[in-house]
């Protein structure tokens, strides 16, 4: 049974998140969106993991849900970023970590308390380098789950520009023997990522790493699973094994830090420059200063091989952002939300709808014929660049 999944959100007590996060909303939301799994998010903090404890049940090995919302699992979950020296630079990188009950997030409480304050805040920093991480957790129990969070953002990406790894074993050094998988965020897709042929051993899952519960944010990147029963083990060897029917991804032109550029406000007549890395252009043309290096010119250093041996994604745009885009306003418009609320009402969740559900009763012309065309893939983006982002374009 295929089953979308969002490992990887955050709680209210995580640096930049809404304070008003609750399982409740969690799940509520998650049903909506058609998220069948969540990650709980920031599960060795002591008052999120207190929360977790008081609501959720557990229905079968390692999978709980809140009788409110029986439809919605959920998967014990954290992010830490791991902070170390190496080669004489501090570096800062990011992992998600999956655990198969509440005993041995409490024993890793216990462990990893030694290496930073786990209260502080929902993504804790850990002082230890990924290596002796991923020993200390594997020391545990083998069925932890660590896995590379968005690896190519610029700050805490393992291969982001700032991380400046070439290799997953410089960076974990032997502990790359226990990764299994990694998660391409949103300014990367597997197209990018199977350029590479280190990472032809591992999986590829793509999550929302939402701060809010809002539906242009939670369950905005996923991943399909096809579990015939679920529970922590089964999802666990879909991980290990690389049986993953497919990622629903942004495009990452769409991103932030895609193309090389500088953005507008840099320069005196107000306009943008960017540019393909291609180009092999360092020097903005306007300012004679450097341009800001995007994620792209980061895997083409990286990319080995022309052929990618497996590729099974599909492009999404959050529907309430699409919404917004074509019907102008914001995301947080009653007008918007409401018509988000009756396509929800007509088709069961969002992801039916990008899978092909179309009772579009009631709904605008131009948005049915936008969301078609974002179904078709026929759109693309103005690129984003030096903190821009990138401009949705529909294809005639
Ligand atoms: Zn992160
Ligand atoms: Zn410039």
């Amino acid at each position: 049974m295929y089953k979308i999944c969002d490992l990887h959100i955050h709680s209210k007590f995580s640096g930049g998140a809404s304070k008003n996060i609750d399982i409740f909303k969690i799940a509520y939301n998650c049903n909506i969106k058609g998220i069948q799994l969540v990650g709980t998010g920031d599960c060795i903090h002591p008052l999120w993991l207190n929360e977790l404890k008081c609501n959720l049940i557990e229905t079968s090995s390692g999978i709980f849900y809140t009788p409110k919302v029986p439809d919605v699992n959920f998967i014990l979950q954290t992010e830490v970023e791991a902070i170390w020296k190496n080669n004489s630079k501090i570096r800062k990188v990011h992992f998600i970590i999956l655990f198969p009950n509440f005993e041995k997030v409490e024993e890793s409480i216990e462990l990893l308390s030694q290496f930073g304050n786990l209260a502080k805040e929902g993504r804790p920093k850990i002082y230890n380098s990924p290596e002796k991480l991923i020993f200390s957790l594997k020391s545990i129990d083998m069925d932890i789950e660590i896995i590379p969070a968005h690896i190519f953002t610029p700050y805490f990406g393992l291969f982001g520009d700032m991380s400046h790894f070439n290799t997953m074993e410089d960076a974990l050094g032997t502990g790359i023997n226990y990764i299994n998988s990694i998660e391409t965020g949103l300014s990367a897709d597997p197209l990018m990522i199977r350029g590479i042929s280190e990472f032809n051993k591992v999986s590829i899952i793509s999550n929302s790493d939402s701060h809010s519960t809002n539906f242009h944010r939670l369950g905005r990147e996923a991943t399909m699973f096809d579990l015939n029963k679920l529970n922590y083990l089964n999802l666990i060897d879909s991980i290990r094994k690389n049986k993953i029917i497919k990622t629903y991804e942004f495009k990452p032109s769409q991103g932030k830090y895609y193309y090389d550029g500088h953005r507008a406000e840099r320069h005196i007549d107000k306009k943008d420059y960017f540019c393909s890395p291609k180009l092999n252009i360092d020097i903005c043309p306007f300012c004679r200063k450097k341009l800001t290096k995007g994620v792209l010119a980061r895997v083409q250093e990286l990319s080995d091989q022309k052929n990618p041996f497996k590729l099974n994604f599909q492009y999404i745009i959050p529907l309430l952002h699409l919404i917004s885009i074509v019907l102008g306003g914001s995301e947080y418009d009653r007008a918007n939300i409401s018509i988000y609320q009756k396509l929800i009402s007509q088709n069961g969740s969002e992801y039916a709808i990008w899978e092909g559900k179309s009772n579009f009763n009631g709904i605008p012309e131009d948005l049915k014929e936008a969301i078609c065309k974002i179904r078709k893939g026929k759109f693309w983006f103005i690129p984003g660049h030096d903190a821009v982002y990138g401009k949705l374009q529909f294809e005639d």
